[in-house]
């Protein structure tokens, strides 16, 4: 079913979370080990996070060294598949620019047609770790406002191999991402604000936002979307911060601002399970507060890690 469509049938506030494949190599059970504990509170969907390649360093016997492509997470759509087989729940796979030319990009989206698959969440994706700056595969997309309209345009049964008789169209729900405390490379919440603009108007169904951990931000951002005629439904991304360290590393990759009184908390917490359960309490109200503001879905990020999301569904739902 389509997100709009659990969406516009509820009055109450939904719960999804999102996990990440497991590293090339790793069992598919350590992805449903995430899921089962989980499955207890409802969830509408399940999305998997999608990753491009990485680059590598091989010492070869002569001496010299050869850079290796490697994609250390695959398994977006196999692992969606065995999602809706397994817990009969929808998967919303993650679909990005980043890595892949536009034909592998259609290819995956045939796939994820044929398996009945109604949701994607389309991104461009981060740059590569030792690139820094993002490039775009020279056959694939640049943003995901190029990603969106080329999904949009199989939904109209327009593919890029322009040669195909009759082609079918797809059917697919497109949620976007969006940034309460603007993307890094944004020139301005205005600039970053008109392409998420762009974005609904291209034919987005709805949002979800980055993490967040100061919910007065994330207000005021909601409310400068509506003034700015963005009307599909928003959804908060929370997760649950669970190690001191995160206190500092989170808003240096994410660009968050981390609330004072939060922060003196979790840095006098005598070690890491004290700050987890500091963070899961900090969740547990910011997700309070946003259910009782009408939060549409509670989104969580898992990272593919169940304990700390469950003590906070166990409070919430
Ligand atoms: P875009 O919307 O393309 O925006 C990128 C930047 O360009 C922004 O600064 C924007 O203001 C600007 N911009 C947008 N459109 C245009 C345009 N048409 N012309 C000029 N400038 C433009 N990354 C992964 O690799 N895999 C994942 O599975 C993944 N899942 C995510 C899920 C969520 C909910 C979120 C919030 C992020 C996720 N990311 C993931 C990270 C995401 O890929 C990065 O944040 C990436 O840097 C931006 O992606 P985007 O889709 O927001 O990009």
């Amino acid at each position: 079913m389509k997100i709009t469509e659990y969406l516009s049938r509820s009055t109450e506030t939904l719960f999804s979370f999102e996990i990440l494949p497991p590293l090339k190599g790793d069992s598919i059970q350590t992805i449903f080990d995430g899921i089962d504990p989980l499955m207890e509170f409802k969830p509408k969907f399940v999305d998997v996070t999608y990753h491009r390649e990485e680059f590598a360093y091989k010492n070869n016997s002569d001496g010299t060294i050869s850079k290796m492509t490697i994609r250390k997470r695959p398994g977006t759509v196999g692992i969606c598949a065995g999602i809706m087989n397994r817990y009969k729940v929808d998967a919303v796979p993650h679909v990005l620019c980043g890595g892949f030319t536009k034909e592998e990009t259609e290819n995956m989206l045939l796939d994820l047609h044929f398996l009945g698959i109604d949701n994607v969440l389309v991104l461009r994706g981060d740059p590569v770790k030792s690139e820094g700056i993002f490039n775009p595969h020279p056959d694939g997309y640049c943003y995901a406002t190029e990603l969106l309209e080329a999904v949009e345009n199989m939904n109209k049964g327009i593919y890029q191999d322009s040669s195909l008789i009759s082609p079918s169209p797809t059917n697919f729900c497109t949620g976007v991402a969006a940034y309460p405390e603007k993307h890094f490379e944004a020139a301005s919440f205005e600039s970053d604000m008109k392409f998420l603009k762009m974005k609904q108007d291209m034919g987005a169904d709805y949002i979800v936002t980055q993490m967040f951990f100061d919910n007065t931000k994330y207000f005021e951002w909601v409310k400068s979307c509506r003034e700015n005629g963005i009307t599909i439904p928003i959804i908060p991304g929370l997760k649950p911060l669970t190690t001191k360290k995160q206190m500092d590393i989170l808003p240096k990759i994410f660009y968050l601002h981390m609330p004072d009184e939060f922060k003196r908390a979790v840095h006098e917490a005598k070690d890491d399970n004290a700050a987890k359960e500091i963070g899961i309490e900090w969740c547990i109200q910011q997700s309070k507060e946003l259910m009782a503001a009408g939060a549409p879905v509670l989104h969580y990020y898992t990272m593919s890690k169940s304990q700390a999301v469950k003590k906070i569904c166990e409070a919430i739902f």
